[in-house]
């Protein structure tokens, strides 16, 4: 799957689109995203250069599409379902320092693009998928993605007929003379042309209906079969797309390209109630979602398809306030908060914003608001308690007051000595274990369950008793290393903390029930 014309088209989506038709049809998928970057991954990257930072079970940081992948295929992914450039080039050096290529020089072709065809074929030769989708990020013509290109060409021949490619372009409308252009289009398959690449498909983005003649005049200019010419026209939710695909064939041509049978149009019952329950909410609640990268709702990836989940299941459409932490202040935040049926404090890093993520902490817990404080905002949650309840007037984080006299939020002993960045945090599923009785054992109606971490520090357990005494209680621990998961209240509403992302598993097929009982509490505390 390349892209082209534009970045930002949706190949992330058009891929987990058409994984998800292959997939309806009984075929076992995954999805594969090639970033052309230099940082060896996007753990290192600040969420305003790419957004939202996905990690998987497996303890990978990735690009944010993997996301979508999984939400839309109710699959895992791993640390093989994300290459960067970074990456590849690491991958090469190391070997070429371990003397591997025998006195050779060390070259963009045959090196780079031998290791890149190495790890697009990794997934496959697992032998656990029938098909693996694998997105080329950037667009056709960048510099960056020319090796990526040149290795895709590599393998069609490589493996006879086993390979189809797939190119997404934009049909912009010229709303001056009303007309939609195709010119862009030719451009762009053009410059795959040149690359030596025809594709077999492909997807027209586009705000306006084509016409048959549209297809039929890029059919010709691209040597694509007008059967293949497909139209993608914008939609209001991103989870239509898998049906409007399957509208235009798409799974049918593929398969017919691979010679496979074709059979039954499978009837996607489950994602079209989801859907139906999506755009036919009963009611609606408000909930803040408090953090610092707000004027990038993308940095917020996870958390927000979180509470799309949510709300469908509640039938309930959320109305989600992305509420700077900055801006929230002493003389402003009852008011700025009054109107919310749920606060969110939204995980994140180093000290900007703190203050404003504290106030919103004690608004929660002081007017007995349903709160959920996901990673820093768990810890967020434990600071504003030691400071208002239990009077540590200086409890801090590490990370933000390094010298506190009231550490309630440590530096985790195995991250002591840790000064490398990328990758280093305690990542990927743990499990932990639920204390009976509790709201958070309610919520999971189970004694164990694992979820994905990415995180330096946590709750100092020196404190527990303290904590214990005097309501907060700690619901959730890890089994093998103590460390607190999940924090609550015991009287009040719904104030839960939890140190781990249950936004990273929530899909489609399965939200998550943290996420689902959050938005059902908000419903009753707006009835209340
Ligand atoms: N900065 C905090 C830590 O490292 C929280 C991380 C997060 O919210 N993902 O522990």
């Amino acid at each position: 799957m390349t892209g082209g014309v534009a970045s930002s088209l949706g190949k992330g989506i058009i891929s987990a689109s058409i994984g998800k038709l292959l997939q309806a049809r009984g075929y076992s998928v995954t999805i594969q995203k090639l970033d052309p970057y230099l940082n060896v991954d996007p753990g290192t990257l600040n969420p305003y250069e790419h957004g939202e930072c996905y990690v998987t079970g497996d303890g990978a940081e990735t690009d944010l599409d993997l996301g979508h992948y999984e939400r839309f295929l109710n699959i895992q992914t791993s640390q093989e379902n994300n290459v960067t450039t970074g990456r590849i080039y690491k991958s090469v050096i190391e070997k070429e320092r371990k003397g591997d290529y025998l006195g050779k020089t060390v070259q963009i072709i045959p090196h780079i693009t031998d290791e890149i065809k190495r790890r697009i074929k990794i997934l496959g030769n697992k032998g656990d998928f029938d098909f693996v989708i694998t997105e080329i990020g950037g667009t056709v013509g960048d510099i960056e993605s020319l090796p990526y290109i040149e290795s895709v060409r590599q393998l069609k021949w490589e493996m006879e007929g086993r390979c189809l490619y797939v190119h997404l372009t934009l049909v912009p409308y010229l709303s001056a003379s009303g007309e939609l252009k195709t010119k862009p289009t030719q451009h762009s398959v053009k410059q795959l042309l040149e690359a030596g690449i025809q594709p077999d498909i492909l997807v027209l983005r586009t705000e306006h209906s084509l016409s048959h003649d549209l297809k039929k005049k890029v059919g010709l200019f691209c040597n694509v079969d007008i059967n293949a010419v497909i139209e993608s026209k914008d939609v209001s939710t991103i989870y239509e797309v898998p049906l409007l695909m399957q509208e235009e064939k798409l799974d049918e041509i593929i398969l017919k390209k691979y010679k496979l049978e074709i059979g039954e149009m499978p009837s996607l019952k489950p994602w079209k109630s989801f859907l139906k329950k999506l755009k036919n909410p009963k009611q609606t609640v408000t909930i803040g979602l408090i953090g610092k990268y707000v004027e990038l709702p993308d940095a917020y990836k996870s958390i927000i398809e979180s509470f799309i989940h949510a709300g469908s299941e509640k039938e309930c459409l959320v109305d989600l306030k992305l509420i700077h932490s900055e801006s929230i202040e002493k003389d402003n935040y009852t008011t700025l908060l009054k109107n919310l049926n749920g606060i969110l404090v939204a995980p994140g890093f180093g000290h900007r914003g703190i203050d404003g993520k504290l106030l919103a902490a004690q608004y929660a817990r002081e007017n007995n608001v349903p709160f959920l404080g996901i990673c820093l905002g768990m810890q967020i949650a434990v600071i504003e308690f030691a400071r208002n309840v239990l009077h540590m007037k200086d409890a801090n984080s590490r990370e933000i007051h390094s010298t506190t006299t009231h550490p309630v939020i440590d530096i985790m002993e195995e991250q002591k000595g840790v000064t490398e960045k990328g990758g280093t945090m305690r990542l990927g599923e743990y499990p932990c274990t639920l204390e009976k009785d509790t709201k958070i054992h309610s919520i999971y109606k189970s004694e164990k369950i694992n979820e994905r971490h990415r995180h330096r520090y946590e709750f100092n357990n020196e404190y527990l008793d303290v904590f214990h005494k005097n309501g907060m209680l700690t619901s959730g621990i890890n089994p093998d290393t103590e460390l607190v998961e999940i924090i609550e209240l015991s009287n009040h509403r719904w104030f839960i903390g939890v140190q781990f992302h249950p936004e990273y598993k929530s899909t489609v097929l399965n939200p998550h029930p943290l996420f689902v009982n959050f938005v059902q509490a908000a419903i009753d505390f707006k009835h209340a």
